[in-house]
This record gives C-alpha cells, structure tokens and sequence, in this order.
C-alpha cells in the first residue's frame, strides 16, 4: 500500500505540492492526472525518494527513503537511465543481484520475453532505442516483484505489443495485491485499467473519484477531467 500524508514541496517560492494527502490501496490502480505544471511530476519524485519533501509517505508502513521501503518499491520514469556499458541482461542480474532475489533468472527471461527484450539480451544500454530503454527499466523496476509500483507516461513511446503487454502486466499485478499509480496525460490509454483516479490542478489534488463514482453518473475521465480543471465538458473544447 502506497499512503501519501500531508505531502508538501516548495521550489523556492512555488508551492508546487501543497498539503496533499491520498493512498492507493493493495490490488488498487490508481490516475495522477492534472494539467501541465499541476504538480505531478514533483509528487512523483517525492514518492519515488528524489527529493526532499515536508510530509510523510510510507510504502506499506516503511517510510519511503528507507531501505525496507525501497525493497517493495518500482519506479518506473518517464526517461530511464540505463547504465551506459551494462548489457539487457545485466541489468536485470545487476538488480537480481543487489535485492538478493533466488530464481530471478527464470523470472528475467520471462520478462524479457514478454516486453519482445530477449534478441536483445546482449546489447548494450547505450544501444539501446528509447521504446527498448523503457521496456527495460519496465523489466528491472518489476524483476523484485514489488508491492507498490509507480509509473510514469508508461505507455508514451512503447509499441503497440509492449503497451498491450504492459497493460496485461498491470491488471495482474492488480490481481496479485499490487498497488500501482500511473501518472499520466494520456486518459484514454488506462480507461480499462484504473480503479481511482487523482486530479491535481495547482499544487492539490481538486478530485478524488472511484470508477464507480464516476461510471454512476454516466462521465468518463476525461469528461471529469475537464470539468474540474476547465469547468467544461470534452464536447464543449
Ligand atoms: P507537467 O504535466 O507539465 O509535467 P507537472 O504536473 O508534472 O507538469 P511539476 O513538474 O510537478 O508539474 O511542476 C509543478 C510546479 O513546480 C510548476 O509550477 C513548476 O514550474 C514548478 N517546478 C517544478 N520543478 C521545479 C524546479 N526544479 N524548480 C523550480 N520550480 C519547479
């Protein structure tokens, strides 16, 4: 479980997360979804244990920059960096190896094999395209199996197989307990995926709705989405 407490970021004198407070549950999918400059990206990041923040944020009951949060935790960036003279496969023994996983090897093949990786085992990082950067920080950030998975723009640059895979690969981590929060522009492309969705205008999160909440009142995302962030449906922009 991923609970986000009293979360607070001040760039110099921009507010850039104010106060937020959400938790995405075990088994949940959760939408970050704002317009540019709402302050996504920088709660993203604070999550994820890149910057210094006020407020608390806890993977499972662990405070996130410790290393038993770190354990359970995915990151998945939006611009990978994979190391420059590591090979696909050493990346994922590189992880292997450091969370000290038994039978990662089976599981690395598997991964490789799902995100179409496994002809390209042995090139190396610096080789590689940017859809086959992001399919491998998919494969490192998954490898330990972690309780609580943080994506962001997943599917902006992947092919249609690897987007189709991925999407696969989130609901049966959904089924399996995980919680996942996807920080995305793109609304129509998790439409069948989440269960919550965040919206954040200004440094706050302005909408908190289920999918049921919504579907009950005949909406759909981005409906929603513009009327809290512009006030007007899609039919009106
Ligand atoms: P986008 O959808 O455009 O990526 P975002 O929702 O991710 O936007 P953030 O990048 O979190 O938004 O930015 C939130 C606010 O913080 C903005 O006003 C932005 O200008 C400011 N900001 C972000 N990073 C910095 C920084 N390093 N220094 C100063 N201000 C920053």
């Amino acid at each position: 479980m991923l609970t986000v407490k009293h979360l607070t970021k001040k760039y110099k004198k921009t507010i850039a997360n104010n106060n937020i407070s959400f938790s995405v549950q075990n088994g949940e999918v959760a939408i970050l979804a704002g317009p540019n400059g709402a302050g996504k990206s920088t709660a993203i990041k604070s999550i994820a244990g890149l910057l210094r923040f006020e407020g608390e944020i806890f993977i499972d009951k662990y405070p996130n920059k410790t290393v038993e949060a770190k354990k359970r935790f995915g990151y998945i960036p939006e611009f990978p960096t994979p190391f420059d003279m590591l090979t696909v496969y050493e990346h994922l023994e590189f992880v292997g190896r450091a969370y000290r996983l038994t039978d990662w090897q089976s599981r690395a093949d598997k991964l490789l094999e799902r995100m179409e990786l496994t002809d390209k085992a042995k090139k190396l990082g610096k080789e590689l395209s940017k859809g086959m950067q992001q399919k491998l920080s998919i494969c490192c950030a998954l490898l330990p199996q972690p309780g609580v998975v943080m994506f962001d723009e997943p599917f902006i640059g992947l092919d249609p197989h690897a987007i189709k895979e991925l999407k696969e690969m989130i609901l049966e981590m959904r089924a399996n307990g995980t919680s996942v929060l996807i920080s995305t522009h793109m609304l129509d492309s998790v439409n069948e995926l989440w269960d919550k969705c965040l919206i954040m205008k200004d440094g706050v999160i302005v909408a908190e709705r289920s999918k049921t909440e919504i579907e009950s009142t005949g909406e759909n995302l981005e409906d929603l989405f513009f009327k809290i962030t512009e006030n007007k449906t899609s039919a009106e922009v």
